[in-house]
């Protein structure tokens, strides 16, 4: 494996890890060939753009890639070299919904062009404000089913704690984007858990804890491990599982550290957030590989995205990417109808479409479900490909 500077880096790898096989398998992964990012290609090291002079220490340290976050449009304007992106329109969108962007995660865009899948997930876009698109802060009712501030308790076996509301990257189809700012957000402090432990802890029907966010994983280290051992301490509760999306946005905050500490709290369950299959990079493949070296399982749940993943080939190379580097794609979700998201929705029709064809075509072990949360907080619909349908419903009535 190679760092940023096309070194050898022996180091990054995880301890058990076989270098041979590892490096033959993460040589095969995308390079990136950036011409105003830089970046890797014909295996020869470009430059970091205005990083260009930060060491590889520093760009491999967590903390430095999250204190360097693009946060706001002048800035973006003057990395990419694009005047428009600092005009007073972006910044009323940034207003509304904050940006944040890693240097690691503007450093794989290939293109500056407005298509690139990764741009847009990152990118604020004057769509968000466009109210006339519909959708609402709060589709799912999260509010409506929190019966303790951030702990939302919909199914009797399980919840979902919102423990901050950070992110190394504030994705533009973020679903909780209503947490960005304002009273919604969520502190992130220990009293803000304790709470929500608390009522973990008088509810015997809980066996599982879906830790979730913002990004769990940016929790200071020790508050991370004091909440999961608290909930692990709770007899009833059975499993922990965190979301988070550092393994694509801010793939060095796996850290050895970090992987022994969570060793501690197993079983623990890691689902992650890979759209694209240009998001499996070395860097990334190397923080699954060593949640999965800590005893980890790593499922993905994409969201489908207008314009980034909505066609058969980009998801099937994402499907493949995921398999090679051992992580089960576990949810295709259908994106929700969220204010300043709707312009990422595509048709439901297209995803079933989508799904037919994986469904033929690849193996099993790739295969997502394709679920829609109902809007309400109903609970989710499972969608099936078209060709596993009935042609009509139990009444006789023709579906399709
Ligand atoms: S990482 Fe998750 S919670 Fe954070 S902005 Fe992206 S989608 Fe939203």
């Amino acid at each position: 494996m190679k760092n940023i500077n096309g070194r050898a880096n022996r180091k990054l790898l995880p301890v058990g890890v076989d270098r041979g096989r590892n490096k033959k398998r993460i040589s095969s992964l995308p390079k990136r060939p950036n011409p105003v990012l830089g970046g890797f290609t014909g295996g020869k090291y470009l430059g970091r753009g205005p990083w260009e002079k930060v060491s590889v220490v520093q760009w491999d340290d967590w903390k430095w890639q999250f204190q360097n976050r693009v946060r706001s449009p002048l800035q973006l304007a003057a990395i990419m070299n694009e005047p428009a992106l600092s005009s007073k329109r972006y910044r009323s969108v940034v207003r509304a919904y904050p940006m944040a962007v890693t240097p690691y995660y503007l450093s794989l865009l290939y293109s500056v062009g407005e298509s690139d899948p990764l741009r847009r997930q990152c990118f604020p876009d004057f769509r968000e404000l466009d109210d006339s698109l519909g959708g609402a802060d709060d589709p799912l009712d999260e509010e409506m089913a929190m019966p303790v501030p951030g702990l939302i308790h919909r199914y009797p076996d399980r919840c979902l704690a919102i423990v901050n509301s950070i992110c190394a990257v504030n994705c533009r189809h973020c679903n909780r984007k209503r947490m960005w700012r304002g009273k919604k957000k969520s502190p992130g402090t220990r009293e803000w858990l304790q709470t929500m432990a608390a009522h973990v802890a008088r509810t015997p029907t809980l066996r599982e804890v879906i830790i979730s966010g913002g990004d769990p994983l940016l929790l200071s280290e020790s508050l991370l491990n004091w909440f999961l051992g608290t909930l692990r301490a709770i007899p009833h509760v059975e499993v922990i599982r965190i979301g988070s999306r550092a393994p694509v946005t801010l793939p060095m905050r796996i850290t050895p550290e970090l992987c022994k500490m969570l060793k501690r709290h197993r079983p623990l369950w890691f689902n992650t957030q890979f759209n694209h299959v240009r998001e499996i990079t070395p860097e990334s493949a190397r923080a699954c590989e060593m949640l999965l070296m800590a005893g980890i399982p790593v499922s993905n749940q994409s969201v489908l995205l207008k314009g980034i993943n909505d066609d058969y080939g980009t998801m099937r190379d994402l499907l493949y990417g995921l398999e090679r580097i051992s992580v089960r794609p576990y949810y295709l979700f259908q994106c929700d109808p969220v204010r300043g998201v709707n312009h990422f929705r595509p048709e439901v029709f297209r995803g079933m479409e989508i799904m037919d064809k994986l469904w033929h075509n690849i193996s099993g072990l790739c295969l997502p479900r394709y679920v829609l949360d109902s809007p309400g907080g109903r609970g989710k619909i499972s969608l099936q490909p078209f060709s596993l349908l009935p042609e009509r419903t139990p009444s006789g009535a023709t579906l399709f």
